[in-house]
């Protein structure tokens, strides 16, 4: 990439920038959660401070076949008003005459949104020819949606031929490059990486990746009784994944050989049911009696956790150490968020990524307290398995 965001100046150009506005709506096409339109508007303000004409492109859901008005991009358009504070021209398609019209009537500083890229199936296929009339709107192409930057898309990455040289990343995009390089590649150890969630098959990759790059790897929530399991522990009815039970087997070898420290919860909380009315108590990790699931890690994991936690210098944190959902198994994910915090305090470089761990950082009230939230799901778990994703790879070429 030859240009950075701030280096640039845009003034009267036509920047298209691919934003995710791929918000939640409610059944009156409210917005439930703004929090992905909220991270695109520095790009979008520095784009019309400089005079540019700012052009925004995005999906919205999963439309099946062609254009669907619940999942008209029209329905943001307020609470894109209400943020930048400037009106926005909204086309109702995002390629041929319509966009076109609206674009050639934007003056410099101003906005336009065009309608919902995925109405066209040609969008998710990676078209060219789609990505070329896309790029028929702009002299410059932004790319600000992290969240979409796994997939190799007409507007995420297969336009980014028609910019050879004006094609640079937005704000949010070079802050979440940024932060997950700082995690994977950090010289400040030593680096503990926390990885929860239900499912081992999900993380393989990540932890894989990881061995070659922490010195630490915490693993608590429901995935964690696949490993036990895997050393002949008792799990009573707690969640396993039979068909990875040699996986776990040989990440353990792995780490051992690599000489990285893997850490297993050593005690549970264990419940009844499945439920918030459940008798819990406390158990030992590979004592669960039958008709039992652990579904939270216990105090002394907490303990033991919190203390390599505090003892580093860079974390990672990705999923929860338990159903955190359910108040009375949400305190090993509260004791870590809270670990977090106060190591990120303490000086430390904390990230958080992936869908839950997000969820309960924010349910918590805690995602201030530490360094960085990562916007991107998919995104930000396949970066983390060290693969360079398509729509980054694009602009890089
Ligand atoms: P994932 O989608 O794999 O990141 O997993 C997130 C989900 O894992 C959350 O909805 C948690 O409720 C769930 N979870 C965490 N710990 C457990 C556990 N011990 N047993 C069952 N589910 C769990």
């Amino acid at each position: 990439m030859k240009y950075q965001i701030d280096q640039y100046n845009f003034s009267g150009k036509r920047v298209l920038v691919r934003v995710d506005f791929n918000v939640p709506l409610d059944e009156h096409q409210n917005i439930t959660d703004d929090t992905r339109i909220q991270a695109a508007v520095r790009t979008i303000k520095k784009i019309i401070a400089d005079g540019g004409k700012a052009i925004l492109m995005s999906h919205l859901g999963r439309p099946k076949s062609g254009p669907e008005e619940a999942l008209s991009l029209k329905h943001l358009v307020k609470r894109i008003t209400e943020l930048l504070g400037v009106p926005i021209h909204f086309a109702s398609d995002c390629v041929g005459p319509k966009a076109k019209a609206v674009v050639d009537s934007l003056k410099n500083g101003e906005v336009a949104l065009l309608e919902n890229l995925r109405f066209y199936k040609e969008e998710e296929a990676g078209d060219e020819f789609f990505a070329g009339q896309l790029a028929e709107n702009g002299d410059v192409y932004v790319n600000d949606a992290f969240g979409t930057a796994h997939r190799a898309h007409a507007s995420t990455t297969v336009i980014a031929k028609f910019f050879p040289t004006d094609k640079i990343f937005g704000y949010l995009m070079e802050d979440e490059v940024h932060n997950i390089d700082r995690v994977l590649n950090s010289p400040n150890t030593p680096i503990t990486a926390i990885i929860g969630g239900s499912k081992v098959s999900s993380k393989i990759a990540i932890i894989e990746n990881l061995m070659d790059r922490v010195d630490n790897i915490i693993i608590g929530g429901g995935m964690a009784f696949t490993f036990i399991k895997a050393q002949q522990g008792k799990i009573g009815n707690s969640l396993v994944e039979e068909d990875k039970l040699s996986t776990a087997l040989e990440l353990m070898t792995m780490a051992r050989d690599k000489h990285i420290n893997l850490l297993l919860p050593s005690d549970a909380i264990i419940a009844d049911k499945f439920a918030a009315d459940a008798n819990t108590k406390e158990c030992g990790i590979a004592n669960i009696p039958n008709g039992w699931s652990g579904l939270d890690i216990g105090p002394r994991s907490i303990e033991h956790f919190k203390e390599i936690i505090l003892k580093s210098k860079t974390i990672l944190w990705n999923g929860p150490m338990g159903v955190f959902e359910i108040e009375k198994f949400a305190t090993g994910t509260i004791a870590i968020s809270n670990a977090l915090a106060e190591a990120t305090k303490a000086g430390a470089f904390t990230l958080v990524g992936g869908g839950d761990s997000v969820a309960a950082i924010n349910q918590f009230g805690l995602a201030d307290m530490v360094s960085y939230v990562s916007t991107g799901g998919g995104a930000m778990l396949e970066s983390l398995e060290g693969i360079e994703l398509p729509g980054i790879a694009a602009m890089r070429k």
